[in-house]
């Protein structure tokens, strides 16, 4: 038996839900008609609006889906190019730039299993040289598409070329990259900087290599020189150029080189060494000489080649204290020097007036 009682609060439970339905009604037309006004001032939109973003990503038909492993200086800087190209990029990271990737137009996923589930066409490595062996292993390869193309930007080539071939799925496309540039060198203009690219393993489908060809062309739109070359010859032409470079650059950045009020050309230059190389990190550095098997090598030919100019100068410097010692001599006058091989460190003798 139903009472008349609950009849009632039957109704009343009814009548508040059709209000209740009729407010959501009104709620989503509002939201609708909120979304349709977005949508008309994307013409008035600045480039840095978000909503400008999500523009440039709906107009280009070809986007890739882009994910970033290692979302620190370079994997930034990777993004901002990438995105500001139509792409999408979602990145991951061992810290959390969940804030920074807003900002860039960009998604991060703090679970690199969330990165995976996302499917990206292509996956760029960004971390350290020396955690790559570690993230690799590490790494939940199975989640994520079975042809995707897998690349690094690592600053060696060598070394994760092989890592790749021994750890990836066999399925994965592999492209070896290095950008020679970087947030500073890079900051403005990336035309005729180098790109060096080794397409290591492609898949013989036309997508896989069209995929492949819309990265690099990414590159050559914006003005980059193409290189292609072997992993093991960069690395070999990297460790007399940027190794010495970057070896050059950090002993002028301990020497905390001042402005001067007479600078040259050449010392702002130098200076400007300084910039391109002394802000990246340690870890970079120690991993250009660690990671590349010819960086010792070059660092000896560096510390001989030191050598030798500053014997240079001693060398003439010995001359004139040696001609001083003999005319002494000659004139009969007793000579203060004993042995004039005697020389403090900077090789002056410690009785010489030069
Ligand atoms: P980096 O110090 O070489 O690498 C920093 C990145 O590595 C961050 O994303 C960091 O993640 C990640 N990382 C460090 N240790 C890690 C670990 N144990 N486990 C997981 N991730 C770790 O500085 P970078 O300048 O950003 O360089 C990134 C890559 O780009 C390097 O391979 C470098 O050789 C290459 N590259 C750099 C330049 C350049 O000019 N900077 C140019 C060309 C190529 P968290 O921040 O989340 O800790």
């Amino acid at each position: 038996m139903i009472s008349n009682g609950t009849v009632q609060s039957f109704k009343v439970a009814q009548q508040k839900l059709t209000i209740n339905t009729g407010h959501q009604l009104l709620h989503c037309k509002l939201k609708l008609r909120r979304f349709r006004l977005n949508i008309s001032a994307i013409d008035a939109a600045q480039p840095f609006d978000s909503e400008a973003k999500a523009k440039i990503v709906t107009d280009n038909k070809n986007a890739l889906k882009i994910g970033i492993v290692g979302f620190g200086n370079f994997g930034q800087f990777l993004a901002k190019r990438i995105i500001s190209k139509g792409h999408r990029v979602i990145a991951t990271s061992r810290g959390d730039y969940s804030s920074v990737a807003t900002s860039l137009g960009a998604c991060f996923y703090p679970d690199i299993d969330d990165f995976c589930e996302e499917h990206p066409d292509i996956v760029i490595l960004s971390t350290s040289i020396l955690s790559t062996e570690k993230v690799l292993k590490e790494f939940p390869f199975q989640r994520l598409r079975r042809n995707t193309l897998f690349c690094d930007v690592l600053s060696v080539k060598q070394f994760p070329k092989q890592l790749f071939l021994k750890l990836l799925p066999e399925n994965f496309d592999i492209l070896c990259l290095h950008p020679m540039f970087g947030p500073d060198s890079g900051k403005g203009s990336w035309r005729d900087l180098p790109l060096v690219y080794e397409k290591v393993r492609l898949g013989e489908e036309k997508g896989r290599k069209s995929r492949c060809k819309q990265l690099l062309q990414l590159f050559e739109d914006e003005g980059c020189r193409m290189v292609e070359m072997s992993c093991e010859e960069h690395d070999k032409q990297a460790a007399s150029s940027q190794f010495i470079t970057h070896t050059v650059g950090r002993m002028l950045g301990t020497m905390e080189l001042a402005d001067t009020t007479i600078s040259t050309k050449g010392f702002e230059s130098l200076r400007s060494l300084v910039d391109n190389t002394y802000n990246d990190s340690f870890d970079l550095y120690y991993g250009l000489f660690m990671y590349n098997k010819n960086a010792t090598r070059e660092l000896s030919r560096l510390e001989l080649a030191f050598d030798q100019v500053k014997g240079q100068l001693f060398d003439r410097l010995h001359e004139i204290i040696r001609n001083e010692v003999f005319i002494t001599e000659d004139l009969g006058i007793p000579l203060k020097v004993e042995n004039s091989d005697k020389l403090n460190q900077a090789g002056i003798s410690s009785s010489s007036k030069i």
